[in-house]
């Protein structure tokens, strides 16, 4: 079976490329029935806290992308035993050597390397056949080194970039263990890429360079390294790298804050780079149906907030209205708006939803259901004057003396009333809408009015 993983590193926030990388991550794994499972990168113990791994588990739930194994985590954290047992193994097997140098001669060797546009580390205390080691010096904890290959190139077909080559002489005998015994990043990659029968590791392509030392670390294992694909980087709408340091929105929660839906952040990402045919607009199970990771783009992509605002659009258009009203309820909270009233929210979101790209627009549009919006000033010198507030007084008796109270029956009223005030029907509109809800911007007028209410329309036209 084909197996992926999402491997992030908890640094406080789960940032939107993740959230990419691990979309296509699980959408290949769900496309070859595969798994998709989640290993949390906390060798790094002290920026590694319990809570910016929540905020990762968290967002992941929030965008619905649940791992295979949601109830047996990975976390690096607790393979320290593994990774030292495994680099002991490599030392006896001559794959590994522990190297003595100072700081100092380090510093040497990286100023050497610089001025000769050499591999940086001389490989001073590598052992090779006839060749006498430095003394040991005394009271110096090693560093354990990994046994590069000196000659040939390593060499991967990565499945968005096409063949990578790298000479082996360009890759330094790398740390795996440092001097305290703690493994390195590189190599608790390997051993949990291992360990978890990774078949295909797809990640963010600033680990391209980490590959050819990965790869040379499993045949070193004695096992074959999985497939690679490394996804290019997202670019701000500037098409510069998005980073949260240019302000951009980077971290997931910023999304749902902004009021995108979870499914429409999804769908956003997957065209992100990735195509299939015109496709825009669509679900997961079709987006899992499509994926092929030879359509994903080679090159970077940009961010478009337009296009994720519109994408959003299309999801709000066809959500379930109790899940929208569950979401826009607690906005209209925030601004002091109570809707335990008789007036659904859901029947309000129906009448708005098409009128909205984000849940935020959402409740405004939905807002001046329950609390007469303060016009705007604008709306007011076009609309309402003392003629306008003297007809809609008239207006409101008609309303007062209707039985039935449906969108028709307000609507029927509509044209006598012009007919009799000498005035065209978009006379009526614009004022009606001032005196109801308080603002010009709202579906029609009719429906609007049905829906508020008789008791509470009247209350506001004659308040
Ligand atoms: N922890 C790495 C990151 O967050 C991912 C490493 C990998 O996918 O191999 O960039």
């Amino acid at each position: 079976t084909i197996k992926t993983r999402f491997a992030p590193s908890p640094t406080g926030y789960l940032h939107i490329g993740g959230v990419r990388t691990a979309l296509y991550s699980w959408a290949f794994a769900k496309h070859h029935q595969g798994e998709f499972l989640l290993r949390i990168e906390d060798t790094d113990l002290e920026r590694s806290t319990q809570e910016s791994v929540d905020i990762i588990l968290q967002g992941m739930d929030w965008v619905g992308l649940s791992p295979d194994n949601a109830n047996n985590i990975v976390y690096q954290s607790k393979n320290f035993d593994r990774y030292k047992v495994l680099i002991k193994q490599l030392v006896e097997q001559g794959h590994a050597y522990p190297c003595y140098c100072s700081k100092e001669e380090l510093a040497e060797m990286r100023e050497r390397a610089e001025r000769e546009g050499t591999a940086t580390y001389d490989r001073r205390w590598r052992p090779e056949a006839g060749k006498t080691l430095p003394e040991i010096p005394a009271g110096v904890e090693p560093v354990i080194r990994f046994k590069n290959p000196l000659d040939g190139v390593t060499v991967w077909t990565d499945l968005v970039k096409g063949e990578i080559s790298i000479p082996n002489s360009a890759l330094d005998d790398l740390i795996i263990a440092r001097a305290d015994g703690t493994p390195t990043y590189n190599f608790c990659v390997v051993v949990d890429d291992f360990d978890m029968g990774i078949t295909h590791v797809i990640r963010g392509d600033d680990h391209v360079n980490n590959t050819p030392k990965q790869i040379n670390i499993f045949k070193a294992l004695g096992t074959t390294p999985p497939e690679y694909a490394h996804l290019p980087m997202i670019l701000n709408e500037q098409g510069k790298k998005i980073s949260k340091r240019s302000g951009d929105t980077v971290a997931i929660t910023e999304y749902d804050d902004m009021g995108i839906l979870p499914e429409a952040m999804l769908n956003y990402l997957a065209r992100l780079g990735w195509a299939h045919g015109d496709d825009e607009f669509f679900t997961m199970e079709q987006f899992v149906q499509w994926f092929d990771l030879k359509d994903v783009s080679a090159s970077p992509s940009r961010m478009d907030g337009k296009k994720l605002l519109w994408i959003n659009g299309e999801h709000i258009k066809v959500a379930d209205n109790t899940r929208l009203a569950d979401l826009v309820e607690k906005r209209l909270k925030n601004k002091g708006i109570d809707v335990s009233g008789s007036l659904k929210l859901a029947d309000v979101i129906a009448l708005v939803k098409d009128r909205a790209q984000d849940l935020a627009a959402l409740a405004n549009e939905c807002a001046y259901f329950y609390v007469k919006a303060t016009p705007d000033e604008a709306d007011v010198a076009k609309h309402w004057d003392e003629d306008a507030a003297a007809r809609m007084q008239r207006f409101a008796d008609k309303l007062a003396q209707l039985d039935t109270w449906t969108a028709e029956s307000i609507h029927d009223l509509f044209k006598p009333f012009c007919d009799e005030e000498g005035i065209k029907m978009g006379k009526l509109g614009m004022p009606l809408r001032l005196a109801v809800c308080g603002t010009a911007k709202t579906p029609s007028v009719d429906a609007v009015l049905a829906l508020i209410g008789k008791e509470e329309v009247l209350r506001r036209m004659r308040g």
